[in-house]
C-alpha cells in the first residue's frame, strides 16, 4: 500500500517527563551560593574595565567580555524593576501560588536579580522597595532559595 504522507492528519501526543539533573555551578556560582548559605549575604562582582556590577556574579563581563575577579557585598534591599504575578498552580513552581516573579535591582548592582515575592502582592508594583528574607541557617543548602523571598518594605 502506498500512502501519500502529505495527506495524513498531523497528530500530537501530550506527555510529561521528569529529568532530575545535577550540574556544577562553577567557581563564581559556588562563591555566590556559599555566601547565601553560610553568611546570609548577597555578593556580586564588578568588572574593573567598565565598572558594571553583576548579581548573581558572573565569570566574564557581558558588556566588555573581561574576566571578573572583584567581588562586592551588596545590600539586602533593592527596587522591583519588573514583575509578574503567578496565580495558577503547577508542580514545578518554586513556591505555592499566588506569588510573583520579580526582577530586583539590588542596591549597588547594575543588573536585576530574578527572585520571588510571596506576600502583599496587592502592593506590588514596579519601583517598590523590597528586602531579602533569608531562610534560617539550618534550612539553607547553597541554593538561590536560601533567600526565601523578597518582602515589600
Ligand atoms: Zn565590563
Amino acid at each position: 500500500m502506498t500512502v501519500n504522507l502529505d495527506q495524513v492528519e498531523p497528530l500530537t501526543l501530550k506527555g510529561q517527563i521528569a529529568v532530575p539533573y545535577t550540574w556544577w555551578v562553577g567557581e563564581v556560582g559556588s562563591k555566590f551560593l556559599i555566601a547565601l548559605r553560610d553568611e546570609a549575604k548577597i555578593i556580586g562582582n564588578r568588572c574593573t574595565k567598565c565598572n558594571t556590577t553583576y548579581v548573581p556574579p558572573r565569570k566574564n563581563c557581558g558588556s566588555c567580555f573581561t574576566d571578573i575577579y572583584e567581588f562586592v557585598e551588596l545590600g539586602n534591599e533593592g527596587i522591583v524593576s519588573a514583575h509578574t504575578v503567578v496565580r495558577f498552580k503547577y508542580p514545578l513552581q518554586p513556591v505555592e501560588s499566588p506569588f510573583a516573579y520579580a526582577l530586583i535591582r539590588l542596591d549597588g548592582a547594575d543588573v536585576g536579580l530574578v527572585h520571588i515575592i510571596k506576600r502583599d502582592l496587592d502592593r506590588l508594583k514596579n519601583g517598590v522597595r523590597v528586602k531579602a528574607q533569608f531562610k534560617d541557617p539550618s534550612e539553607r543548602t547553597g541554593h538561590i532559595l536560601d533567600i526565601d523571598s523578597f518582602q515589600i518594605i
